[in-house]
């Protein structure tokens, strides 16, 4: 599974699983991405391989510690490291390759924009559950991945 930024400078290979996806609805994410939320993924650190682009990447965190990692050629959020667990976060809007895999969950439902209105399948969420939990849902129907 193949990803890139959108000026294709960052690129990066997911390779040996493809989990679910999920959306998150909070109010930084909503920001992050310019829209109503932000559809994502995880992915063991070990499955990511950066391909191009590395020096390119800006990383901006916000005192609560979110954190943006983003193209500084072309503004395309990109992959970024978890500071709780050896997973990287995976903006899905950036992968190349057709997804099979569907939405398992709605993060943040709580506090989605009031104009939005979730259409999508998945189990929603007020904020969000444990991270342990939400990885192991989030694998519990991956998909072998090969390298491509
Ligand atoms: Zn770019
Ligand atoms: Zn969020």
């Amino acid at each position: 599974m193949r990803g890139q930024c959108l000026c294709g400078r960052v690129e990066f290979e997911i390779a040996g699983v493809m989990p679910q996806l999920y959306q998150c609805h909070c109010s930084l994410c909503r920001k992050q991405s310019g829209s109503a939320s932000n559809t994502a993924t995880l992915v063991g650190s070990e499955h990511l391989r950066w391909i191009s682009g590395l020096e390119l990447i800006t990383s901006w965190v916000k005192d609560n510690g979110f954190r943006s990692d983003f193209c500084s050629q072309c503004g395309s959020p990109v992959p970024n490291p978890l500071t709780d667990a050896a997973y990287h976060w995976i903006p899905a809007g950036l992968l190349d390759n057709e997804i099979q895999q569907a939405i398992a969950a709605h993060l943040f439902v709580g506090s989605k924009a009031a104009w939005e209105v979730i259409a999508a399948p998945g189990k929603q969420f007020e904020t969000m559950p444990g991270l342990p939990e939400f990885i192991e849902m989030l694998h519990a129907n991956a998909r072998a991945c090969l390298a491509e």
